[in-house]
């Protein structure tokens, strides 16, 4: 069974091929272009969705390329149908239906979060984990009960990968910022108090970005340094509530956030402590990609037979726990 996925959420466009043989899956080829906002600058939809229309042939054909293969070897497509910023998923989704009904191949809209967690499972080999999505539309800790991601934890407010990239474009960086803010940490060691707020099993994250932009003048890479510590120390705690509650001996990350090494120090330390495995997303696919799509698609393709054009939706706000997982 071979699939194609297509995600367009936000920066990225993406296009990856896959091919499952049962429970085995081999990425044939994932391309991708993201999209840059000015520095200092966020996402403009309307920008980056000019950007994905400007991009997808390209991406289309070099992913159809690397994986050697044509359009019509294709048995499925997947696309994000959402959460995600309207103006960038339909261009996903206009590709996705447009190649579908020309070729006449079965269609799958596929759940952005539930994408991440799906992949880091192939590639990480996790079973029955505590997840943490961390990334640009998510800061989540879930279990799997009853046939849908139940949400143990999660923010209140802005997310992970919103604090990072609200407080790097607030200093001139290019967004997304995580990466580069994680370069001027390595650099610091000196750590300035900044507020901590857990609330039970959930964080808040904006009281501690104000905060972060008023003690920036001293220097950078401290700012840098002591948020990275804060932000990450708040959502270790609620990963060690969650794990002695839940009993988990398992934890995966996902999401782009978990790109970065600081976190996930932490993090196995948490693990150590609670004698749990500690699987993390290859850091090429932590973040937004085909893949992601391709999977998901693929493991609904187990119990579903896709669904008619009509139905290929999109949809801005669309939360991971109100799917049915069946496969
Ligand atoms: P996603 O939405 O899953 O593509 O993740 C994008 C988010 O990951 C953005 O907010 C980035 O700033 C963040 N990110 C990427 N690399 C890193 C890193 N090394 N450290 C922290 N955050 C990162
Ligand atoms: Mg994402």
């Amino acid at each position: 069974m071979i699939g194609l996925g297509i995600e367009s959420t936000a920066h990225t466009f993406s296009c990856a091929v896959i091919e499952k043989n049962g429970k085995k899956g081999k990425i044939l080829s994932d391309v991708r272009e993201i999209y840059r906002p000015p520095k200092g600058e966020g996402i403009h939809p309307r920008e980056a969705s000019r950007h994905h229309i400007e991009n997808s042939p390209t991406v289309l054909s070099d992913c159809l390329k690397e994986a050697k293969i044509t359009i019509k070897d294709l048995d499925i497509i997947s696309y994000a149908a959402g959460p995600g910023l309207g103006p960038c998923l339909r261009v996903g989704a206009v590709v996705a239906r447009s190649l579908a009904s020309y070729y006449d191949i079965p269609i799958y809209p596929v759940n952005h979060a539930i994408g991440h967690i799906e992949l880091g499972k192939l590639l990480t080999g996790a079973k029955n984990p505590l997840v943490l999505l961390v990334s640009g539309g998510h800061t989540m800790l879930l279990a799997f009960l009853n046939k849908q991601w139940r949400v143990f934890g999660e923010t209140l407010d802005i997310t992970l990968g919103q604090l990072l990239d609200q407080f790097g474009r607030s200093i001139g960086l290019a967004s997304p910022c995580g990466r580069n803010i994680e370069e001027l940490a390595k650099t610091s060691s000196k750590y300035v108090t900044l507020p901590y707020s857990v609330k039970g099993n959930d964080v808040s994250y904006s009281g501690l970005l104000s905060a972060t932009k008023s003690i920036v003048q001293n220097s950078k890479a401290d700012a840098c340094f002591s948020l990275q510590e804060t932000a990450f120390a708040m959502v270790s705690e609620a990963v060690e509530r969650a794990l002695s509650f839940t009993r988990k001996k398992e934890l995966l990350i996902v999401g782009g956030v978990a790109a970065n090494k600081r976190l996930s120090e932490m993090l196995k330390n948490v693990c150590k402590r609670h004698g749990c495995k500690f699987f993390i997303s290859p850091q090429k696919f932590a973040g937004d990609c085909g893949s992601q799509i391709c999977w998901t698609g693929l493991l609904e393709n187990q119990v579903k037979k896709g669904v008619s054009l009509e139905n290929t939706f999109v949809t801005q706000s669309w939360r991971l726990d109100s799917v049915k997982i069946n496969y």
